[in-house]
C-alpha cells in the first residue's frame, strides 16, 4: 500500500514545518492555510478516518485534545479556534490518514 502524504512527512521523506512530535502524534503547519493559524495534528498510526478508529485507538483523541490545547496557547488563539476532522470525501476529506485541523487567528464566525 502506497504511503499517505502524512506517512511520508512522518518518515521525513517529505518536508513539513513540524510544531510538535511525540511517539503517537505529529503536528505540522498546513501547506495551504485557511487562517493565520492552521495546524494539522496527525496520528502516526495510519487510521483512515475518525470513523475507522478502533476502541484501542480512542485514547489518542484525549491526547489530540491536550496537544490542541497546548498549541492553541502557544499560538495565542486559545480564546478562539476550531478543532475539526473531516470524515469522508463529501465532508472534504482529501487525505485518508487521521488528522485534526486546528484553525484560528482570525474571527471564525458560524460554521456555515
Ligand atoms: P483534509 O482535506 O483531508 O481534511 O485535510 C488535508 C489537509 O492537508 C489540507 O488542509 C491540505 O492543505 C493539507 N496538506 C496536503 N498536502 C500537504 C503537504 O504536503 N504538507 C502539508 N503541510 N499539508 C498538506
Amino acid at each position: 500500500m502506497e504511503k499517505t502524504v502524512f506517512e511520508k512527512i512522518i518518515a521525513n521523506e517529505l518536508p513539513a514545518t513540524k510544531v510538535f512530535e511525540n511517539e503517537r502524534l505529529i503536528a505540522i503547519k498546513d501547506i495551504a492555510p485557511a487562517a493565520p493559524v492552521h495546524i494539522l495534528i496527525i496520528t502516526k498510526k495510519r487510521i483512515p478516518s475518525i470513523q475507522k478508529m478502533e476502541t484501542d485507538d480512542l485514547p489518542l483523541l484525549q491526547e489530540v485534545a491536550k496537544v490542541a490545547q497546548n498549541l492553541a496557547k502557544e499560538n495565542g488563539v486559545e480564546e478562539c479556534y476550531r478543532l475539526l476532522t473531516n470524515c469522508g470525501t463529501d465532508a472534504g476529506q482529501t487525505i485518508f490518514h487521521l488528522h485534526f485541523h486546528l484553525i484560528g487567528g482570525r474571527p471564525l464566525g458560524p460554521m456555515a
